[in-house]
């Protein structure tokens, strides 16, 4: 019996929905129109380009084997694209595009150009206009280089975003990824040269977006069935800012996505910027291949600033507010607040606004008052060495076991835990802890966390030891 691409295809389905989660099968494969059968030769119909390098990517295995069982083993796979309406010519038409049927294709193979249909356009940043789709940038004017005052602990990152936004998408720059501790003042740069750049260059377009919006508008866009045009809106920016990475650790989903888009826009000269709280070798849950595009660039760490720096910061945002306060109140703020120019900014102020409204002059002992609140609200670290000592206590061995290289099991749980916490309680990376848990490096770390989750998932008795432990390690 002669088999049509109908018969073939269905028998395909069946097997594939049989070994993939239901919403999966759902989402790609109930779209896909069989064509034609022709020899061991399927052609099958898929909406976009987007879902066919998906299905490259993330199905072709199961899609060969699959074939494979129907057409034979020399089984060949063809995906018609249909290509949304073109600017000059309004005729949907198709692409074809050969299946790699084994290994993910390359990226740079895919070169047609995606068409994006502007009237479909649903994305909350779109201004609708008749002539030409604008983009909304999201950026705050009042976060420009000028007020971004320079010092050793941001030299290197601040001069990279100057270049970045002279030339975007003409250094090595690409992507600059701005890491640093919080209130370092990643946001403002990332804001700043993407100010500098619409100044420069009026024509771009420009987006800022934090990554948890990016998320969010990703998640919504596969709720509401507009995915295509999230990715298709994403691909024609010319300057993406994308605030707070981290917060992408673990969504695998929103990483897919973004990793196309990245491509799209690295491949195409497109400047990108990224912010984190770590860097990349300290970042969890990413995948590899996204990582690894972190670093293609320049990564460019913001450090505490110096008590130089925290003085020039607080006598900019004095004068810029039109402030005047005595010399030795500027001095004790920057002495006593060191780890965070936002906690300086809430410093001044609380003193400002407490000494308006209750008509005092600026006082010492009035800014004292202050900052000790600061301090004391700002949360006390538990230290490497504190947690070494409570997982030892725990399971009655000492500091100096937990540290040796015994490969008795308690002693190596005890060693993971440690670790675990250490990245979980503290700000330091995996390298920094690694060195103070007996000199092991940052993959033994970044190791030991995951068994620490992996176990607490399945063994009852590990999941025990993690809630006790981290008891004893809240006060
Ligand atoms: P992050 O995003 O790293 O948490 P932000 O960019 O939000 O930090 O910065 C916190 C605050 O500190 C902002 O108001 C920012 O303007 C200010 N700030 C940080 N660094 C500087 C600097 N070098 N000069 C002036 N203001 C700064
Ligand atoms: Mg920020």
């Amino acid at each position: 019996m002669l088999k049509t691409a109908e018969t073939v295809w269905m028998e395909c389905l069946s097997f594939i929905k049989d070994n993939i989660k239901p919403q999966a099968y759902k989402t790609w494969f109930e779209p896909i129109k069989p064509i034609k059968v022709s020899g061991n030769v399927l052609t099958i119909q898929v909406p976009t380009k987007f879902f066919y390098e998906w299905l490259e990517e993330h199905y072709i295995k199961i899609l060969r084997v699959a074939l494979v069982r129907e057409l034979g083993k020399d089984a060949k796979l063809i995906y018609d694209v249909k290509m949304e309406n073109n600017y000059s010519n309004n005729n949907p038409h198709t692409v074809r595009f050969p299946s790699s049927n084994r290994n993910p294709i390359p990226d740079q193979r895919v070169t047609v150009p995606v068409e994006l249909n502007k009237k479909e356009l649903r994305n909350p940043f779109i201004i609708p206009g008749i002539q030409k789709v604008k983009v909304e940038s999201q950026l705050n004017p009042n976060y420009s280089f000028d007020n971004f005052i320079e010092g050793d602990s941001n030299r290197l990152a601040r001069s990279a975003g100057i270049a970045v936004a002279n030339k975007p998408g003409g250094t090595a720059f690409n992507p600059l990824l701005i890491y640093g501790g919080v209130g370092l003042g990643k946001t403002h740069l990332a804001h700043a040269i993407g100010v500098e750049i619409k100044e420069k260059y009026p024509e771009k377009t420009v987006l800022y977006i934090s990554s948890e919006k990016f998320t969010q508008q990703f998640i919504d866009s596969v709720k509401n069935n507009t995915r295509n045009d999230f990715i298709h809106f994403y691909q024609m920016i010319d300057v993406l800012l994308i605030d707070d990475v981290q917060f992408l650790s673990g969504k695998t989903g929103t990483q897919d996505v973004f990793f196309h888009i990245f491509n799209h826009l690295h491949q195409n000269g497109k400047q990108l910027v990224l912010t984190s709280d770590k860097a990349p070798v300290d970042m969890q849950d990413i995948e590899q291949r996204l990582l690894s595009r972190f670093k293609w660039g320049l990564s460019a760490e913001l450090q505490t600033p110096d008590y130089e720096t925290r003085i020039a910061i607080l006598e900019n945002k004095m004068y810029r507010d039109g402030l005047e306060i005595p010399q030795d109140i500027v001095e004790y703020i920057a002495k006593n607040i060191k780890s965070n120019v936002r906690e300086i900014e809430g410093v001044l102020i609380s003193l400002v606004a407490q000494a308006s409204f209750n008509r005092k002059e600026y006082s010492l002992a009035l800014t004292k008052q202050i900052v000790d609140k600061f301090v004391k609200n700002t949360k006390r670290e538990i230290s490497i060495d504190y947690i070494q000592k409570v997982v030892s206590n725990y399971f009655e061995i000492d500091v100096a076991t937990l540290q040796s290289n015994t490969r008795k099991r308690h002693v190596v749980q005890a060693r993971q835990l440690a670790m675990y916490f250490s990245k979980k309680m503290t700000k330091s990376s995996l390298a920094s802890i690694g060195s103070q848990i007996g000199k092991r490096d940052h993959a033994t770390v970044l190791h030991a966390c995951k068994t620490v989750d992996n176990l607490s998932e399945t063994d009852k008795q590990f999941k025990r030891y993690v809630e006790e432990i981290s008891k004893k390690l809240s006060f």
